[in-house]
C-alpha cells in the first residue's frame, strides 16, 4: 500500500505528519472521498469542485492545483493497482511551531491521500438494503463544509453499529438532516423522490446531486425539501446515497420496516442508472 504525503509517494506504514499538524490539533482541515471503479475515479470533477468550495469557506489555499490533485489521485490508484475502492484525500492548514487558534503565518498546508479496496457495485448490502437508526444531529451549523471534524458522525455511526444497523440518520427539529456519511431520500406514495434541499444543514452530496439530475433527466418527479422519520416510514421506499455506497436501499428505521422491508424498484432503478453514469464519467 502506497500513500501520498506532501509531494511524495511512500509506503502507508511510513506515511506520517507532525503531531503539531492543525488537522490533528484542531480538525482544521477538509477531506474528500472519491470512488474508484475499474481503476478510474467516479464523478471526480464534482468532488474536486466541492473540495475547492470547502477550502475556500475556511480560507485555506490548496497546496496544488485541482488538475495536479487529480493527477496525484490517478497516480496513487495506479501505484496501488487499485481496481475498485476509494481514494481518500485530506488537506489541512499544516503544522506550525505551536498551538495558536488563529491561522499561523507562512504555514504550509498538508496534503495526504491513501486508497482502500471495496467492491462498491457488488456490495452485499446493495442487494439486501440496510437498516438505519435515528440519532439527534449534534453537529455544528456549517455542515456544508466537508470538514474533518467528524466526532458527531463517529458517535452516530458507532451507535448504529452497536445496534446492528448500517447507518444513522441524524434528526434536527423533527426532520432528517442526513446520514452519518450519506444523503437521505424517500419515494412518497405518489412517486415523488424527496431529498432535503442543500443549505448549511447538510453536506451537498456529490452522489445526491448526480442522482437528482439523473432522475430529473428521466422526467421523474423530484422535490428538494426536509422530511420526517414518520414520513419515511409511510413512504414507498427509502434510500441513501454516497460516493462509497452509490445508491442503497433503507429497509428499516429504528426497527420498523419501510414498506415490505425489501429494496424497492425505484431504488434499484436509480442504482442502475447511477452505476451507468459512474462508468460513463470515470477518469
Ligand atoms: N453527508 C455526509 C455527512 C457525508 O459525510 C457524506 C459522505 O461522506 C455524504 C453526505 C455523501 O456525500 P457524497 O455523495 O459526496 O459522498
Amino acid at each position: 500500500q502506497i500513500a501520498y504525503v506532501n509531494g511524495s509517494f511512500v509506503p502507508l506504514s511510513e506515511a506520517k505528519v507532525s503531531i503539531l499538524d492543525r488537522g490533528f490539533l484542531f480538525a482544521d482541515g477538509i477531506y474528500e472521498v472519491a470512488a474508484v471503479l475499474d481503476g478510474k475515479l467516479i464523478d471526480n470533477a464534482s468532488h474536486l469542485a466541492r473540495l475547492e468550495r470547502s477550502v475556500g469557506e475556511i480560507q485555506l489555499a490548496l497546496p496544488e492545483t485541482i488538475a495536479r490533485i487529480q493527477e496525484i489521485q490517478q497516480e496513487l490508484v495506479k501505484r496501488n493497482n487499485l481496481v475498485n475502492g476509494m481514494v481518500y484525500l485530506e488537506v489541512t492548514r499544516g503544522a506550525d511551531t505551536g498551538r495558536d487558534f488563529a491561522f499561523p503565518k507562512d504555514v504550509k498546508p498538508t496534503l495526504i491521500m491513501f486508497t482502500s479496496t471495496k467492491d462498491i457495485v457488488n456490495a452485499p448490502s446493495a442487494k439486501t438494503g440496510i437498516n438505519v437508526i435515528t440519532v439527534p444531529d449534534l453537529r455544528w451549523t456549517r455542515r456544508d463544509i466537508k470538514s474533518v471534524a467528524l466526532l458527531a458522525q463517529v458517535l452516530a455511526k458507532q451507535a448504529a453499529a452497536a445496534a446492528g444497523a448500517g447507518e444513522a440518520w441524524m434528526i434536527e427539529d423533527g426532520k432528517v438532516t442526513e446520514g452519518g456519511s450519506s444523503s437521505c431520500f424517500i419515494l412518497t406514495q405518489d412517486d415523488v423522490i424527496v431529498t432535503r434541499q442543500n443549505g448549511s444543514e447538510i453536506l451537498p452530496g456529490c452522489t445526491r446531486k448526480a442522482v437528482v439530475a439523473l432522475a430529473e433527466e428521466r422526467q421523474l418527479r423530484v422535490e428538494e425539501r426536509a422530511f420526517s422519520v414518520e414520513e419515511a416510514l409511510a413512504a414507498k421506499e427509502a434510500f441513501i446515497t454516497s460516493a462509497s455506497l452509490f445508491v442503497q436501499a433503507v429497509v428499516s428505521i429504528d426497527g420498523k420496516k419501510v414498506a415490505d422491508g425489501k429494496p424497492g424498484p425505484m431504488t434499484n432503478r436509480l442504482r442502475e442508472i447511477y452505476v451507468e453514469f459512474a462508468k460513463a464519467t470515470a477518469v
